[in-house]
């Protein structure tokens, strides 16, 4: 899955990779694989008695799109190990209307009697005698509902491209864990079986699944049945269906594989970039997994519609994801949107492997899959776009990871996940973020060679079946790797960021390092005490002299490295931990800032200004690294850092220390802007794009009056022509315009949302009324929401607008219509949703409401809120102190 986050860390400065030429063919799926007669193993953790499990299940389902049920009929065919007088299933608001157990080696069918337990979301079929153990065939008849959200089978409305009159798509959404919403099964990801998928649809729709279509019968009624091939052996949570009014652009990738993307009828051209970019990244993960793509054909299926929590799904052959980030519509698909389309089908592809061909064996390795699929996605989208100098966007990655690490309230990587609750939980920035940034340090450690050699031979010993994290670090160490497991099992168990204070002395051409290891912290109150020591590779470099590899194993540690220029601890910015360098090597680090490479450039600057943020050292070291980057800096770099400078001018109050930061700001930056121009160049370099999209945000937020006039002046064009904004920097000029709005100007978008007829682009203006800093309009924004007028994904988005600006009116918004809001998110999701909403508030008035509204959760559920509220104390804590500097460092720095 591919989670909502702002940033997409990038893992390395990759070598270019020397691919092996002979790929180990994955062992072939057979259709009806023989299973070992033995129960689960009882360190997997399960809900279900380890009495049977299941080899194939034969589905079809016949949907009822305008009344939202469905009709299904399943076949399992499943050992039973130990007599038993029931078999638990899962089952999630199915109604089962007859069910019997066949032995398959001959017999009479046994009936089965149902009852749902709804707590558990099991499903417990009774036979009048004991089940002896042997192979049988449970047969069920069942109906089910089509929700509204991402979780089993759902719908999306959305407007049709060529007619703009609204049509119904369905898909499915099983991860995590809602297949058991759409059929009885065993719904755990170590029940690994094989699927034949069969659905009636109406005839003139398109019926998409992991595997091709095997068959299509006409039935009476206009409508067919559409029967599926076979799966391979796989987790529940990978099924996928989706019918609608689809097309579909296909290519042959060079390895033979048919690439597909599926999007609403209509779309023509806009799948071309998606479907380009994924016939690339497929042949490449064949060579770096060193197993071939084991399916016929890979899809990714565009969702119309959006959700609060995630972007894309990695449904082995059938990729979905939401619109926005999978079709790209020159009218309204931002540069950065495009870089995302690229790495989130980077992504979703290195989980045909990561995932769906190893799966891990419970929740608690979720990271296994996601920590490298973020991280393999990155590896490729930096190789076939290094202009993009995607290595950048790790540091923001790592930055994300440790700002949820250093709060109190963080967990390991491999965690313990036992509810449906704590699944949902566990998508997070540590599983993510922290998960990639580990393997990015642990790859830089061993060697990229090593690493591939393990990887590959992990795939080849564990494909088609589930894995915990230490067999990967068995195979990583099985190809050379020393050390793999002592470090991984530090960093994946041990939570916390590790905090390496240094002091650097020279003599006689080579520098001497004293290193003390120490934890990271956000919250004062949590510094004292034991703290845990990791073993931290480091990567040091003296200036112009060899880069220094040391592990690090002690509290206390002091390394001689040659050369006495300044002293790079992290250099790579790899490594997984913070750097405080005493005042003289910083002082010489920020001196000799231009001769560091850019990554370093970057990473020591994210690096200094958080240990200023958290109070490790004033504020102005690291101000003074940020103000060394030039505003001629390459694209990618420069982009960044304008981000940072709006992040820092969002921290002041209204008053005179925030308006002479703007006024330095724009006095730096809008001469870039001016060079770049407001409008896109033909042909010119993505990155100018994105940058020029970047400063117009940053200089229009920081009350840069020229770029707020230009934004104003185009929202008014649309007024007379609905298409005067469209192009790359739609967004962005949306943005800008409407957190200045005035009362025209918001009635205006509102009148463009309504008209719209495209639904990313409804949506886009939707959620730029939002923005507005009026707190009149916001107010207005909100009432919007649940007026029935927005789409029902639409409605949450303005709400999260709002709450940039305003958090906390957005949250007693919230409370106030919760019935009617908690549905618009989904029940599983409304935690993290209201955890969202208070992000960047620092009001002492929320404590007491968030502690009021985690109160009425279930403590598994509660878990985001009191994330969010630790949040909130740090920044209460930290927040008059950061203000302060930061006014103290302006007096100095604009006499500069
Ligand atoms: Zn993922």
């Amino acid at each position: 899955m591919r989670a909502l986050s702002r940033s997409f860390a990038t893992a390395s400065a990759v070598a270019a990779l020397a691919i092996a030429p002979a790929l180990a063919a994955a062992p072939a799926p057979a259709a009806t694989p023989a299973i070992a007669p033995v129960p689960l193993t009882e360190a997997i953790p399960s809900d279900l008695p380890r009495t049977a499990r299941p080899s194939h299940y034969q589905i079809e389902i016949t949907p009822d799109a305008q009344a939202l049920t469905f009709a299904g009929k399943v076949a399992i065919d499943l050992d039973v190990f130990a007599a038993a007088q029931a078999l638990t299933l899962h089952g999630n608001e199915l109604a089962v209307t007859g069910a019997s157990l066949v032995p398959t080696t001959g017999g009479k069918a046994i009936p089965l009697q149902v009852s749902a337990d709804a707590k558990a979301q099991t499903l417990r079929f009774t036979a009048p005698a004991a089940i002896k153990p042997g192979k049988y065939r449970l047969e069920a008849s069942y109906t089910g509902t089509i929700g509204k959200n991402p979780a089993g089978l759902f719908a999306l409305d959305y407007p049709d491209k060529r007619t703009g009159k609204d049509v119904r798509g369905l898909f499915t959404q099983f991860e995590a864990p809602d297949a058991r919403r759409f059929v009885p099964s065993f719904d755990e990801p170590s029940y690994k079986a094989t699927f034949d998928l069969a659905a009636v649809v109406p005839a003139d729709r398109m019926a998409i699944s992991n595997m091709p279509v095997a068959k299509e019968e006409p039935l009476e009624g206009n409508r067919k049945r559409v029967t599926f091939a076979t799966s391979p052996r796989m987790s529940s949570y990978l099924l996928f269906f989706a019918v609608g009014d689809f097309e579909r652009s296909a290519k042959k990738a060079a390895d033979g594989v048919e690439v597909g993307i599926v999007a609403p009828s209509g779309s023509g051209s806009q799948a071309d970039y998606a479907r380009d970019s994924l016939a690339e990244v497929l042949p490449w993960f064949d060579d770096y997994f060193g197993v071939k793509y084991p399916l016929p054909k890979l899809d990714n299926v565009t969702a119309p519609g959006s959700s609060q929590f995630f972007g894309a799904m990695e449904n082995w052959g059938a990729i979905m994801t939401f619109e926005r980030i999978l079709l790209n519509d020159p009218a309204t698909t931002s540069p950065s949107a495009i870089q995302n389309i690229y790495s989130t089908q980077a992504h979703e592809t290195a989980h045909q492997w990561f995932g769906d061909l190893v799966t891990m064996a419970w929740w608690d390795d979720l990271w296994l899959n996601e920590g490298f699929a973020s991280w393999a996605a990155d590896k490729v989208t930096d190789h076939f776009n290094p202009e993009w100098s995607y290595s950048l966007n790790a540091i923001d990655g790592r930055e994300t990871a440790m700002g949820m690490d250093a709060l109190p309230t963080t967990h390991p990587v491999v965690q313990k996940v036992r509810t449906v609750s704590d699944m949902e939980q566990a998508f997070d920035a540590i599983t993510y973020q922290k998960g990639q940034a580990v393997i990015a340090m642990l790859e830089d450690y061993v060697g990229a060679d090593t690493w591939r050699s393990g990887l590959r031979a992990y795939m080849a010993k564990h494909a088609y079946s589930n894995t915990v994290s230490s067999d990967l670090w068995a195979a990583i160490e099985g190809a050379g790797g020393k050390d793999v497991g002592r470090i991984a099992d530090a960093f994946t168990r041990t939570p916390g960021v590790p905090l390496l204070r240094v002091q650097a002395t020279c003599a006689g051409g080579s520098t001497r390092l004293a290193l003390t290891q120490d934890t990271f912290s956000l919250d004062p109150a949590s510094r004292g005490g034991q703290k845990p020591v990791w073993p931290v590779p480091l990567l040091i470099r003296a200036g112009e002299g060899a880069p220094t590899r040391h592990l690090m194993t002690a509290r206390t540690d002091t390394v001689t490295v040659p050369g006495c220029g300044p002293v790079l601890v992290n250099s790579g910015q790899l490594g997984y931990y913070r750097t405080l360098y005493d005042g003289a090597a910083l002082t010489k680090l920020t001196g000799n800032f231009g001769a560091l490479a850019k990554v370093d450039q970057y990473g020591l600057v994210r690096d200094n200004l958080s240990l200023s943020l958290a109070g490790y050292q004033g504020m102005a070291p690291g101000l003074d690294l940020l103000a060394q980057v030039p505003a001629s800096a390459d694209a990618t770099l420069a982009g960044e850092i304008a981000g940072l400078w709006q992040s820092t001018y969002g921290l002041l109050e209204d008053g005179a220390p925030k308006r002479q930061l703007g006024t330095m700001i724009a006095r730096k930056w809008s001469p870039r802007l001016k060079a770049l121009g407001f409008d896109a160049k033909p042909g010119e370099p993505l990155t100018d794009t994105k940058l020029r999209a970047q400063l117009i945000a940053a200089l229009g937020s920081v009350g840069d009056a020229g770029v707020a006039k230009e934004a104003r002046r185009r929202l008014q064009a649309l007024a007379t022509n609905p298409a005067a904004l469209n192009g790359p920097l739609k967004p962005t000029w949306l943005a800008v315009a409407a957190s200045n709005a005035d009362r025209a100007d918001w009635e205006l978008l509102k009148r463009q949302a309504a008209a719209s007829t495209g639904l990313v682009e409804r949506q886009l203006y939707y959620s730029s009324l939002g923005l507005a800093r009026d707190p009149a309009l916001a107010k207005d924004a909100l009432a919007l929401s649940i007026s029935g007028v927005p789409d029902a994904t639409s409605a949450p988005q303005i709400i999260t607008s709002v709450a940039q600006g305003h958090p906390e009116m957005a949250f007693d918004f919230v409370r106030a219509h919760q019935k009617t809001i908690d549905p618009m998110v989904g029940q599983s999701g409304r935690a993290r949703f209201f955890s969202r909403i208070v992000g960047t508030s620092t009001d002492p008035a929320m404590v007491g409401k968030i502690e009021a509204y985690g109160a009425t959760l279930p403590a598994d559920e509660a878990k985001p809120v009191v994330q969010a509220l630790t949040g909130l104390k740090q920044r209460l804590a930290n927040r008059p102190r950061q203000r302060q500097e930061l006014a103290a460092w302006l007096k100095t720095a604009g006499r500069k």
